[in-house]
């Protein structure tokens, strides 16, 4: 898998189109696909309405979503929510063709995409100029192929501040915006009966910056956030679910990592003794990993 996401297993498949998988009582998804960076997509079923978390990185990934959700008893009155602006989340959104519901910047941004080109003279020369990543001008080149010209940017129709609670029928939904070092648009989307949360990628790392990057605070208040929500299952975009215990398990590794990188400043042996300690074992690849992003 790419070094996307520190602590992140699963979700790779090389030889087989995804399914779609029943996560909880109201909740299934199409797990992520890390190939060409497909990102989790999922569909919460409500008595009245389905509401679809992301749109998927190509017209390609949502129409495979949206011929698995044909397959099962689910509202045809749909809703589109998208976790944050990133294109592996939003270039499904013509295929999905939905109003769309996002975060106020998560429009502002999406909107400075139009216009764009995406040949690979113009990926590469946005990657040269640091506008554009290379992992994600690699994986747009490889999901689309020749297809460039199916790059439709669409702009969300329903957007909102803070947060935005939705009555599926039945089933009520909270998107809850959370921000992070990831994307400052990120939400959340909590299914409060089930308690599943829809973490989208927000608690990943800068990749849009030199060095892939967390900052310290931002990263903490994150963390604490989501650990409010209390959910029994968490999900991030491109990782398998995880329970409570092994979500709470990862929190408290992460605040061990980012505690020893803060008190340890600059000084990488003493920052991986610390962490030893904190963790009480021997540290993995992972670990470097999300040190070396603290500091
Ligand atoms: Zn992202």
């Amino acid at each position: 898998m790419p070094a996307y996401f520190t602590g992140c297993h699963g979700g790779g498949n090389k030889l087989a189109k995804q399914k779609l998988k029943q996560l909880s009582k109201h909740v299934r998804y199409l797990p992520a696909d890390h190939e060409t960076d497909r990102p989790v997509l999922g569909a919460v079923i409500g008595n009245d309405y389905t509401l679809i978390v992301d749109a998927g990185n190509s017209p390609a990934h949502a129409e495979l979503f949206l011929n698995e959700l044909k397959e099962i008893k689910a509202p045809e009155s749909r809703l589109l929510v998208l976790t944050h602006w990133h294109w592996d989340h939003i270039f499904g959104m013509k295929k999905m063709n939905l109003p769309a519901i996002a975060h106020t910047k998560t429009k502002k941004y999406i909107e400075k995409l139009k216009g764009l080109q995406w040949t690979d003279e113009a990926l590469d020369e946005r990657v040269r100029t640091g506008v554009e990543i290379e992992f994600c001008a690699e994986m747009i080149k490889k999901e689309f192929g020749e297809r460039r010209n199916e790059i439709e940017i669409v702009s969300p129709v329903i957007t909102f501040e803070n947060s935005l609670a939705i009555d599926l029928g039945g089933v009520r939904v909270r998107l809850q915006h959370v921000g992070g070092d990831h994307a400052d648009d990120s939400i959340v989307v909590f299914v409060e009966k089930d308690k599943v949360l829809f973490l989208g990628d927000c608690y990943t790392q800068n990749m849009y910056a030199k060095k892939w990057n967390y900052t310290a605070p931002v990263f903490l208040k994150l963390l604490d956030e989501l650990e409010h929500f209390q959910a029994a299952v968490y999900l991030h975009s491109h990782c398998d679910p995880a329970t409570q215990a092994e979500f709470f398990q990862e929190l408290f590794e992460m605040r061990i990592t980012t505690k020893a990188a803060v008190e340890n400043k600059g000084n990488r042996e003493a920052i991986h003794s610390a962490m030893k300690e904190g963790l009480g074992r021997e540290l993995n690849d992972d670990d470097l990993e999300l040190a070396s992003y603290l500091g």
